[in-house]
């Protein structure tokens, strides 16, 4: 715990390319003049106060960073993975990637045995998360190193203009790059907006992000869900985050105040870390949705969803925003939510009445949950004939493909055998079609609507 007793805070990716201020993570959007340690010359503070606040943190690693970056063996080390412009065309981005990743590791081994003990997740960061040039990996401190050995001027590298989150040693090798970072559309789940993009709106959610983050006593992460209900059940198939949730979120957080608009809290980053939670209860009336093939799943008195798995933070499971399933659905009395998986705590397994909007109180619908710390098909056994399949088993980013394969083989060989309506979601589209293949070879009928394919 740091001080005010709060968590210790990660500094966000802007503060690792110099682009926030590494104690307090003011961004230069905030603060014009950030001063780079002196020292290290690899991180940067908003003020002489953030930096005698950092130091005890930093002194240990900013002495290592400078060791290494002036012995003479490590260019050597790293300049291997530099890349010859000679040899780079066509331009490939996933080559300069892999460079950067192999001179990373290098590096890192490096400071490890300068400190003399593993790194930290944010020392980690510093090296992984530097900037460095997007067409030969080329990193400041190698040009620091290149020009102390060729007794030369320093030209540090340059930022998009734009988004300021991508690099470039020298003109020439922004030419091909600038091309890949802001023509062409991002392969990494985002395929209608550019690197660049993508990157402009990092920054803007993290400057609010900060903004929830400095309010005394609040809440660490943003949660919300509307409290509006609707009249009644509208299918999803057309909706997106800014037509489910744009109007309700702008009048509730009264984003058209003359102060909002001063504090630059733009809906945008607000929808983007609302949808962190609400991607659960949207996932799950999608999935409904897909899985049944009229509407009368919306109108039942009683439904009742089985979360499985440990990707659910135990303060989601605590949250209103499965309440979202029942403002979009108003003929269900009663939504019940079976928390299932090895990771949560050992409880006491009895119906917890979860507490309710005045507007669902009066009208006397329950929300009500139970969680079980076992696996699934454990749950199901135990059970035995009292077992009854639920409207809806939902695992999110379960990584069943990656990690705790066993457990999860037994999983999905019970909903498969009891065919119980199933969503998985995963990170990516890899995890996600090995995930369709342990379904499939376990005798599931995939339903195309779901892929695998992108969760809208
Ligand atoms: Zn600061
Ligand atoms: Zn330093
Ligand atoms: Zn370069
Ligand atoms: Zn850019
Ligand atoms: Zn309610």
């Amino acid at each position: 715990m740091a001080e005010g007793g709060r968590m210790q805070r990660i500094p966000p990716h802007t503060a690792y390319v110099g682009q926030a201020c590494f104690k307090c993570h003011k961004s230069v959007e905030e603060s014009a003049s950030l001063k780079t340690c002196t020292s290290c010359r690899r991180v940067r503070y908003c003020s002489v106060q953030c930096q005698k606040d950092d130091w005890k943190a930093h002194k240990a690693f900013c002495k290592a960073l400078r060791l290494v970056e002036s012995d003479p063996a490590t260019y050597d080390t790293l300049s291997r993975f530099v890349l010859n412009y000679a040899e780079h065309h066509p331009y490939h981005a996933d080559r300069v990637n892999k460079l950067g990743e192999g001179m990373g590791v290098n590096e890192a081994n490096l400071l490890i045995r300068r400190l003399g003990r593993p790194m930290t997740t944010v020392e980690r960061n510093v090296v992984g998360w530097q900037a460095r040039c997007m067409t030969c990996a080329r990193t400041d401190s190698l040009i620091r190193m290149e020009a102390a050995r060729n007794n030369s001027d320093i030209t540090p590298l340059s930022s998009c203009s734009d988004c300021h989150l991508s690099f470039y040693c020298k003109p020439e090798h922004w030419q091909d790059a600038q091309r890949i970072h802001a023509d062409e559309p991002s392969e990494d789940g985002h395929h209608t907006l550019t690197q660049c993009a993508i990157q402009r709106q990092m920054r803007l959610d993290q400057l609010f992000r900060r903004s929830i983050e400095e309010i005394p006593e609040g809440p660490s992460t943003f949660q919300w869900a509307p409290d509006r209900q609707k009249d009644q059940w509208t299918s999803l198939a057309d909706a997106n985050w800014e037509s489910e949730f744009g109007v309700v979120l702008s009048e509730s957080l009264q984003l058209d105040t003359p102060e909002a608009v001063a504090s630059s809290r733009s809906l945008g980053p607000m929808l983007h870390c609302a949808s962190d939670g609400l991607s659960m209860p949207m996932t799950i009336l999608y999935g409904l949705e897909n899985l049944n093939s009229d509407d009368t799943w919306t109108t039942k008195a009683t439904l009742t969803i089985h979360v499985l798995g440990p990707a659910v933070e135990p303060e989601l499971m605590k949250a209103q925003l499965f309440e979202e399933i029942m403002h979009q659905l108003p003929k269900v009395q009663t939504l019940q939510i079976i928390f299932c998986g090895p990771d949560i705590p050992p409880n006491s397994e009895n119906w917890m009445e979860m507490e309710t909007c005045p507007r669902c109180r009066r009208a006397g619908r329950k929300r009500r949950q139970r969680l079980y710390s076992r696996t699934y098909h454990e749950y199901a056994l135990r059970l035995g004939s009292a077992y009854e399949v639920p409207d809806l088993a939902v695992a999110f980013n379960s990584g069943c493909s990656q990690e705790a394969r066993d457990s999860w083989v037994g999983t999905i060989k019970h909903l498969v055998q009891r065919k119980v309506p199933t969503i998985f979601t995963a990170f990516n589209r890899e995890e996600g079609e090995a995930e369709g293949k342990l379904f499939a070879n376990a005798g599931a009928t995939l339903v195309p609507a779901l892929g695998p394919r992108k969760n809208p």
